[in-house]
């Protein structure tokens, strides 16, 4: 055993450089001094806590559709869609432009808004999420909880877009989910998976990339201010469509 020297100060018999380095470290961490010392960990916390949460957008390039339908008919496929109804559609437009006939697609689908008309018209109790029988999760993705759907039809109404219907075997309201089951497991939509022609492509908004393509979409009738989070590509800010029974509409104005 080492004998201490009386002149200088004690120190513990079991005093090793590496404990006192240890020791100290972990006084400068209570401290906040470590920051000083390891700003590269210190950046890495604060990118993470400055991280947006996900957000699901879609972007759709109308003037790439076919009209083959298969996005929509693979969304029936996917969701076990009923008879008669679709979450997903393709509409065929017609239009004239000096004497020639002309034929546009447009797919069509919940636009899953950052500020639904749906939801507020809900007249089920909040639950103890805040959500009614039709909410929005934290992603963005608006969905109808049949469990607690009291089949009044009120978001049928209230959606600009006629995107909800009520199921005609369930009598609950249904609509397009994005996914929600597929994105979840990290798989793209159902429709986005099967587009022979790429036009659908799910992004999230905080990706940079999106807001670029952002610049130079459109989103459909903004006048509702319902901010869609689906984004057109190749349709004009002033095209005037006609549908199958005659009805005009004017789909899209600047952003
Ligand atoms: Fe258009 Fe693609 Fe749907 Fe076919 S699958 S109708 S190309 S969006
Ligand atoms: Fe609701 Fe209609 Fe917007 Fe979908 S498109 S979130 S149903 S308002």
């Amino acid at each position: 055993m080492k004998q201490s020297n009386s002149s200088s100060p004690s120190i513990p018999e079991n005093f090793s450089r590496k404990k006192f380095f240890i020791r100290s470290l972990r006084l400068m961490r209570a401290m906040g001094v470590g920051v000083l010392f390891f700003p590269n960990r210190l950046g890495a916390r604060n990118k993470t806590s400055a991280k947006k949460k996900k957000r699901f957008a879609m972007v759709i390039d109308a003037a790439k559709c076919t009209g083959c339908h298969a996005c929509a008919v693979a969304c029936k496929t996917e969701n076990d869609g009923h008879l008669g109804v679709w979450r997903c559609d393709v509409k065929e437009y017609v239009s004239e432009i000096k004497g020639k006939v002309k034929l546009d697609f447009m797919p069509l689908q919940c636009n899953h808004c950052e500020n639904p008309s749906c939801i507020e018209v809900c007249p089920v109790t909040k639950d103890k999420f805040g959500h009614r029988a039709t909410y929005q999760r934290k992603d963005g993705i608006v969905l109808v909880d049949n469990q607690r759907c009291i089949s009044c039809g009120k978001c049928v109404s209230a959606c600009p877009y006629d995107a909800r219907f009520m199921d005609p075997i369930t009598n609950k309201a249904n609509k397009c989910t994005l996914c929600a089951h597929r994105l979840d497991r990290g798989l793209v939509p159902a429709c986005v998976n099967t587009c022979p022609s790429q036009v659908r492509t799910i992004w999230d908004l905080n990706d940079p990339k999106l807001k670029k393509i952002q610049k130079s979409a459109k989103l459909l009738m903004p006048e509702h201010g319902t901010r869609p989070a689906v984004y057109y590509l190749g349709i004009e800010p002033n095209d005037s469509y006609q549908d199958g029974v005659g009805t005009k509409d004017r789909w899209a104005q600047e952003m």
